[in-house]
């Protein structure tokens, strides 16, 4: 038995020197991904809980990479966070959804939000209020359909400057969301100190709806505060009939989730604006 767990230990070295060395392969790789333009943005709709017409999208970055096919944020984002690269990558995908939003204003003119997700990273930066003042500029998009989202777990002991920071977006007409509501330690006093409009219920109490009575309190209750502070409520994770069915009666603004549609690269979702835009 001890030779076996010896062999196993073995193995299970070499598979984690296997992993630390693709991961530090991925990494060099990364830094020519914006550059080789492998990075993708795609969009998923955010919709109105009672009317169910679009009226927003967040963007999603994915990473098209020549040999390994499409790589999930979820990997490649830490690697981007922990090297730097998510602050060129960040303000890429900034730039490349203001642009889109732009676009479909022009072609469709219902007036869409743009959610764009902001790392640490990148609200560590002095200069990302600069940044996001030139990438609206520069595009001609109008402020109020930008829409910055801060996840719940960005502390103001690691982001000293966040309050201003986002006092500073706010003060130039952009929205800002809490990212993933509920999960953090700090919900409530993000919720009294930061300038947010919208907050975003987290995919793992949606997920729960109709299985755990604790999680459907959380979720109602969140709703409620938030409609008491004047915050809107959007649902991330909306899968099915029964999540959308619960939201609505408790009153929830906006949802989104593969109930109505996965994230699309542009030209499906061009088809979608386009299907809306007959009926
Ligand atoms: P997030 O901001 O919480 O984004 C929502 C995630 O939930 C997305 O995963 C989306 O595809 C997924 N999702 C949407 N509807 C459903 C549903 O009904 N069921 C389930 N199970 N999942 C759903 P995605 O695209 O893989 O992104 C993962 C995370 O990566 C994002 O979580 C966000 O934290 C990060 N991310 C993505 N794009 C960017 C970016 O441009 N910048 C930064 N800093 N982070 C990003
Ligand atoms: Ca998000
Ligand atoms: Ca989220
Ligand atoms: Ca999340």
């Amino acid at each position: 038995a001890k030779s076996l767990g010896r062999n196993n230990y073995q193995i299970y070295a070499a598979n984690v020197d296997a992993a630390q060395q693709q991961q530090a392969e991925l990494k060099v790789r990364l830094r020519h991904a914006v550059r080789n333009d492998e990075l993708r943005v795609f969009y998923q709709p955010q919709v109105d809980a009672v009317t169910e017409d679009i009226i927003g999208m967040e963007a999603l970055v994915r990473w098209e990479h020549p040999e390994l096919g499409m790589i999930s944020p979820a990997f490649f984002i830490p690697l981007a966070e922990a090297s730097g690269l998510i602050v060129p990558i960040g303000e890429w995908v900034l730039r490349t959804a203001c642009a889109q939003a732009k676009a479909w204003e022009a072609r469709y003119g219902l007036g869409l939000r743009i959610g764009v997700n902001l790392s640490a990273v990148q609200l560590m930066q002095q200069n990302l209020a600069a940044v996001v003042a030139s990438a609206l500029q520069d595009t001609g998009l109008d402020p109020r359909q930008l829409e910055l989202e801060v996840t719940e777990s960005i502390s103001v002991k690691t982001v000293p400057h966040l309050v201003e920071t986002l006092d500073a977006l706010h003060a130039m007409g952009c929205g800002i969301a809490i990212d993933d509501f509920g999960t953090g330690a700090a919900s409530l006093d993000y919720l009294r100190r930061l300038p947010a409009d919208r907050i975003k219920i987290d995919q793992s109490f949606v997920r729960n709806i109709g299985v755990d009575p604790d999680d459907e309190a959380i979720v109602r209750a969140t709703i409620d505060v938030a409609h008491r502070l004047k915050r809107g409520v959007v649902a991330e994770g909306v899968e099915i009939e029964q999540h959308l069915q619960f939201l609505r009666a408790n009153g929830c603004d906006e949802l989104q989730g593969y109930l109505f549609c996965r994230p699309l690269p542009v030209p499906s979702f061009e088809k979608l604006l386009a299907e809306r835009e007959r009926l």
